[in-house]
């Protein structure tokens, strides 16, 4: 039998996601507060829901893609909870702080609800493509149901331990990333001024030890190693208001388990320099041109 999914949230992210959805044969109930949001979903093949209420009363499983963690408290409410189907699976893949995946997840089980915090890797490309990584919290039996859902939006699925584990991992994985690229950019920014060709400190380096994804996969030197937004005047990819909201989760965290992240503090920074240039909007390997000079 079809399975009915209430996917609330389709924005940038959410949109190419329930698309994925509705491909893999899911039927989608589309709750969004954007009329476009909703137009867009029902171009697809969603069928338009009135309210958050409306959509999972007949659901199987609630899918929320939101931008922050007091939205997602917001819909997981007590309303919420009365309305959804005795059994539903309720999965968020917003990006949000440990505490409130934690915290939801908690009233979801008092709710009598299964719940896992499904944040992703990968941008608009990869949820429109279906090749999102999906990194899970939630129990053993929880992850088990949501395997097929998220399955149908991505490329993989990983349990990454109890409720909150799927939201520790992304923000975990994007410091790292954050302070990769940063270093990265120096690099090449140092390498320009002691006369080092860009394209021969790649082909030196890419095979040397200070290789990372940063270097191979998104190099931030524009006509330097496999087309990136370097190459298209830093549009598109992963926008620095993007990083640096992730980077403020991950402070937050870190001071909440006094875990001591001094190159994510310095990548926070960093990051909140170039957004104060006006910069928010344009991908975070954007950042070489600001320690260019530039
Ligand atoms: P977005 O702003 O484009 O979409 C969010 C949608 O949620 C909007 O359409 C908005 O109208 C809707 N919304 C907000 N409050 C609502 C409510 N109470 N009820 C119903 N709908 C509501 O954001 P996005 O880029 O799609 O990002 C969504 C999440 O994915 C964020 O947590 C973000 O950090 C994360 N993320 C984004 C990217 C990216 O590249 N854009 C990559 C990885 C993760």
């Amino acid at each position: 039998m079809t399975q009915t999914i209430a996917f609330i949230g389709l924005g940038n992210m959410g949109g190419g996601m329930a698309a994925n959805l509705l491909k893999n044969g899911y039927a989608v109930r589309a709750f969004d507060l954007s009329e476009d949001a909703l137009a867009r979903a029902e171009g697809h093949g969603a069928t338009r829901a009135a309210s958050a209420i409306d959509a999972v009363a007949e659901a199987d499983a609630v899918v929320t893609m939101l931008p922050a963690g007091g939205h997602v408290e917001q819909v997981y409410d007590r309303a919420l909870f009365d309305a959804a189907r005795p059994g539903a699976l309720l999965l968020d893949c917003s990006t949000i702080d440990v505490a409130t995946a934690r915290r939801v997840s908690e009233a979801a089980a008092t709710a009598g609800f299964e719940m896992v915090d499904a944040p992703v890797s990968g941008g608009i490309a990869a949820a429109n493509g279906g090749t999102l990584t999906f990194m899970v919290g939630g129990t053993d039996a929880a992850f088990a149901k949501a395997q097929p859902i998220l399955a149908a939006m991505g490329k993989a699925v990983i349990h990454a331990g109890g409720p909150g584990n799927g939201q520790a991992a992304k923000i975990c994985n994007n410091m790292l990333l954050g302070a990769t690229m940063i270093a990265t950019c120096e690099s090449f920014a140092m390498a320009k001024k002691l006369g080092l060709d860009a394209q021969t400190f790649y082909d030196i380096s890419s095979v040397s030890s200070g290789q990372s994804w940063s270097m191979t996969s998104y190099c931030p030197v524009p006509g330097v190693g496999p087309q990136t937004p370097a190459d298209n005047g830093y549009q598109g990819g992963f926008a620095v208001g993007l990083m640096l909201k992730d980077l403020k989760l991950a402070s937050e965290a870190a001071a909440s388990v006094g875990a001591s992240v001094p190159m994510g503090n310095a990548a926070e920074a960093l990051y909140q320099m170039l957004a104060n240039r006006g910069e928010a909007g344009r991908d975070f390997s954007a950042m070489i041109e600001m320690l260019e000079g530039k």
